[in-house]
């Protein structure tokens, strides 16, 4: 159950991360077919992106499950096929104690019994599937989810997570007498980095509400559907929703940079460990607006520190700097690819004039032919090969938020010698450390403080390279516990 996420704004910076939500219900709980074992409880989307052994496998790792013998329950309703599901017998009843457990956590705002509002939310959007709840609880937090879930585990109650309830297919509603556990009181946007075009917030915001929200910050969402005066992002996540912008900006799976995850046992899963909010910072992020002008046809945003290119010129056969010899601290290559080539050009040279007007560039070079243009690159992707006829390299690939990505190149050039460069769009930065020769005293003054320093801005070890024999055994300052031993049932 996603409560907090962050996603790309679309205004030209889109961002790429895994996303582990898939369309819901893949191993189809509500046919007889199916494993009769899994309870509606465990629908997260992490679940639901399991086979059906890695979900069997989690469920026995979860422990035994308390079997009370079913109660009479209303039979839901079909008017498709779906007809012959049977409840499970090993699913509790809900009874006072739990309703009053729910009490003591949600307080009696957050627990409805009402029977108008209960019976609204039993009921989809096309008025075909309806269920039999008694119970309809509004958590306001992690939290509270976690709570919800961990008790309703425990007492193996069924629970089913409603968002907007604007799913097509039944699924936001109970089959028999699950509790109805609705996000609708999670509505808080948390956060918008302007810079990044990334935005946090809580599972039950309604589509449009964010829609409007970026809107009036000049960005868009990369999603829109017909129900986003009523849907939520939790909802959209769960569902994988394409909607009408899919061909421009691609799939939930491309845009969502982050989740916090109650799973059903209540464990929550900090998946949130990608670029975070941070206004203050090097002067870097300014070129990063960048992406914002040139979105629709940058292809490459690539930077590099002055320490870079003299070892480039120095190191590199052939290699000239197309920028006059001056002390700039740091270059940064972009990269566009559009349609029409006038136009692009036109659009880059407008860029260039007006972070110079502005004071954020103080020289460029446009190549005027594929030679110039393969010039350039040969500096920057002869980087390593330069780095690697000092003596040794000790190289890290490290995901860092774009306002502090040369916070440890600083901070790292007062113990050793080192190069920052890489892939400025990614928010991934390559920090070279250079030395005479492989050493365990300059091991030690790098290790573990990249590692840790990293962690603690909630970055990756490993944006790109993977983590190998090198970095086996420090998945861990990069993701949660849960998350990692997520990893290994799956
Ligand atoms: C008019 C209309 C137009 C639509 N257009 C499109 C379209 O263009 N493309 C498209 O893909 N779909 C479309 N849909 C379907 C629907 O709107 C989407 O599937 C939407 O993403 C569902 O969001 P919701 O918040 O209403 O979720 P719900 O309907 O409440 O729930 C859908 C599923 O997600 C689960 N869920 C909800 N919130 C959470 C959460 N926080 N954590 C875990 N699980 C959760 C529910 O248990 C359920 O299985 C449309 C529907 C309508 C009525």
């Amino acid at each position: 159950m996603p409560y907090q996420f962050r996603i790309a704004a679309a205004r030209r910076c889109v961002l790429t991360t895994p996303l582990n939500s898939q369309r819901g219900r893949n191993y189809a709980t509500r046919s007889s077919s199916s494993p009769a074992s899994l309870p509606a409880s465990r629908r997260s989307p992490q679940v639901e992106t399991m086979s059906r052994r890695a979900a069997e496998r989690l469920l026995r790792r979860l422990g035994p499950l308390a079997v009370e013998p079913p109660a009479r329950v209303q039979k839901r309703t079909f008017s498709t096929t779906a007809t012959h599901i049977q409840r499970n017998p090993a699913y509790s009843v809900l009874n006072s104690d739990d309703v009053s457990y729910f009490k003591s956590i949600l307080g009696d705002s957050g627990v409805v019994q009402d029977e108008d509002r209960v019976a609204v939310a039993n009921v989809d959007w096309m008025g075909k599937y309806r269920g039999a709840s008694q119970l309809l609880l509004l958590p306001k937090s992690t939290t509270e989810v976690s709570k919800i879930l961990s008790y309703c585990n425990s007492r193996r109650l069924a629970v089913v997570p409603q968002g907007g309830n604007t799913g097509l297919v039944g699924g936001s509603v109970p089959v028999y007498d699950e509790v109805i556990v609705s996000l609708v009181g999670m509505d808080k946007i948390i956060s918008f980095d302007n810079v990044n075009g990334i935005l946090t917030c809580e599972a039950g915001c309604v589509l449009e509400n964010l829609s409007t929200f970026v809107e009036n910050e000049g960005f868009i969402m990369p999603l829109d559907l017909g129900a986003k005066g009523s849907c939520h992002i939790g909802g959209n996540i769960s569902t994988n929703a394409g909607g009408l912008r899919f061909i421009r900006y691609g799939s939930l799976h491309g845009n969502v940079l982050g989740l916090e995850v109650v799973l059903a046992n209540g464990t929550v899963l900090d998946m949130l460990s990608t670029l975070r909010k941070d206004n203050t910072g090097y002067d870097l992020k300014h070129l990063f607006i960048a992406r914002r002008n040139l979105g629709e046809i940058l292809s490459a945003f690539e930077f590099m520190d002055h320490h870079c290119i003299d070892l480039a010129m120095k190191h590199l056969e052939g290699v000239q700097n197309p920028l006059p010899a001056s002390p700039y601290k740091f270059y940064v290559l972009i990269e566009t690819t559009g349609s029409d080539e006038s136009y692009d050009k036109a659009k880059l040279e407008a860029f260039l004039l007006r972070s110079m007007e502005d004071g954020l560039v103080a020289d460029g070079v446009i190549a005027q032919d594929i030679s110039q243009a393969s010039n350039f690159w040969r500096i920057r992707e002869g980087i390593s090969e330069a780095s690697v006829k000092v003596g040794a390299v000790y190289k890290y690939d490290l995901s860092i938020p774009v306002e502090k990505l040369y916070d440890i190149v600083e901070e790292m050039r007062i113990r050793v010698e080192v190069l920052g460069y890489g892939h400025l769009g990614d928010g991934n930065l390559h920090l070279n450390i250079l030395s005479s020769k492989y050493d365990e005293s300059v091991l030690a003054q790098i290790e573990p403080f990249v590692y840790e320093w990293t962690s603690a801005q909630r970055g990756s070890i490993s944006a790109e390279h993977g983590l190998g024999l090198m970095k086996a055994e420090k998945i861990h300052y990069s993701k949660s516990p849960e998350a990692v031993s997520l990893s290994m049932v799956s």
